[in-house]
Order: C-alpha cells, then sequence, then structure tokens
C-alpha cells in the first residue's frame, strides 16, 4: 500500500504519470484538476464557481478546494493508498492534509517533485494547447499559472523536503522514461503486475 503525492508545474506530465503509477500499483489517482474539470464539463455549481479561477490560470479557493478533497479521501478505495495529484499546492493546503491524514491516522509514504525547466514547459504546453484546446492553455495563462507554482507550490515541496519524504524526478525525457524513473524513485512499491511497469 503506498500513500504519495506527485507534484509539478504546469506540463510537467505529472498526470501522465501519475495515471501509470495508479495503474501500477494498484492505488486511486486523485487529480482534483480533473475532479474539477468534470465539475465544469457537468456544468454543476462547483463546476461553474471553479471555472471562472481555472480559466485565469488561479488557484481555485481554499475553502470550495478542501473541501472536495477530503470529501474524496472518505471514499472506500483509498483505504488501500492514493495518489494524489495537484493537490496539496499552498502551504495552507499542507496544512489542511496534514488534519485529514492525521485524523485517520496514516502517513504519507512519499513525495514525488516532477521537474522540468519553465521554457521546455511552455513550449509543451502550447503544443497541448493546439492539440487539446484547454481552456487554460495559452501563453499568457500558461506564464501565470508557472508564476503560481513557483510562488505558491514550491514551498509546499520545500516543506516535504523537510520532512525528508521528498523525492525529486527528472521530467524531462520520454514518457516510457519519466515512468521508469518515477517508479524505481518509489519506496518498496507492491506492484499488480510487472505489465504495469511500462
Ligand atoms: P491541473 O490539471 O492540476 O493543472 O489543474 C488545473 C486547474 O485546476 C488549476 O490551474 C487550478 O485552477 C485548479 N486546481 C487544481 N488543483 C488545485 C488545488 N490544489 N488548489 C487550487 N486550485 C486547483
Amino acid at each position: 500500500m503506498t500513500r504519495m503525492l506527485i507534484i509539478g508545474p504546469p506540463g510537467s506530465g505529472k498526470g501522465t504519470q501519475a495515471e501509470r503509477v495508479s495503474e501500477g500499483l494498484g492505488i486511486a489517482a486523485i487529480s482534483t484538476g480533473d475532479i474539477f474539470r468534470a465539475h465544469v464539463k457537468g456544468g454543476t455549481p462547483l463546476g461553474t464557481e471553479a471555472r471562472k479561477y481555472m480559466d485565469a490560470g488561479d488557484f481555485v479557493p481554499d475553502s470550495v478546494t478542501n473541501e472536495m478533497v477530503r470529501s474524496r479521501l472518505s471514499q472506500d478505495d483509498v483505504e488501500t493508498g492514493f495518489l494524489l495529484d495537484g493537490y496539496p499546492r499552498t502551504a495552507a493546503q499542507v496544512g489542511y492534509l496534514d488534519g485529514i491524514l492525521a485524523a485517520r491516522e496514516v502517513t504519507l509514504d512519499v513525495v514525488l517533485q516532477l521537474t522540468a525547466d519553465d521554457e521546455e514547459l511552455v513550449k509543451r504546453l502550447l503544443g497541448r494547447a493546439r492539440d487539446t484546446g484547454r481552456s487554460d492553455d495559452n501563453e499568457a495563462v500558461i506564464r501565470h499559472r508557472l508564476d503560481l507554482y513557483h510562488q505558491q507550490t514550491e514551498p509546499v515541496v520545500a516543506a516535504y523536503a523537510r520532512r525528508t519524504i521528498l523525492t525529486r524526478v527528472d521530467g524531462i525525457g520520454g514518457i516510457d522514461e519519466v515512468t521508469a524513473r518515477v517508479m524505481d524513485a518509489i519506496p518498496n512499491p507492491s506492484r499488480v503486475s510487472a505489465a504495469s511497469d511500462r
């Protein structure tokens, strides 16, 4: 059983790697960005609220995000482990997650940070904008999301580094190559099948 976080700047491939790890380890991958996008698509009140922030590349307020994560982490499938992708993104969210985990008397096994330099990320995200039409993938919004990552999320990474559960993984390279690095960085992973370790 593994409980872990994957943190990385926008465009670092964390969503793709999170899916592969969750498949390889048989644990739930929980992406706050995906949950928000599902709400936007479904036209729910939460989606309408979240969209205002997402389109501008801003963080959705903690009052919305934290409650959503608490509720997702209370579902049965996370009892056998989980991988949180895209949360926590701020120091305040770290404190909130600490509270959720402490109440359940569980701890994180590892926090992975995917690294890549900003210009490479902008290039990748502009490519993704052309391919998928994601509404938060234009250059001004992309640069704003990167700035927020540096200002707000790097302190999150530093906090986990102080707890000595942080491992940095180079996110530059082919998808399979990065997956291999990610899997190597997870301590004692109990994999569901070797075939999943692409
Ligand atoms: P992502 O797919 O992880 O890049 O997230 C897409 C967008 O969803 C972000 O730019 C934010 O607007 C919002 N979002 C995702 N996770 C969080 C979070 N932990 N806190 C606040 N906003 C978030």
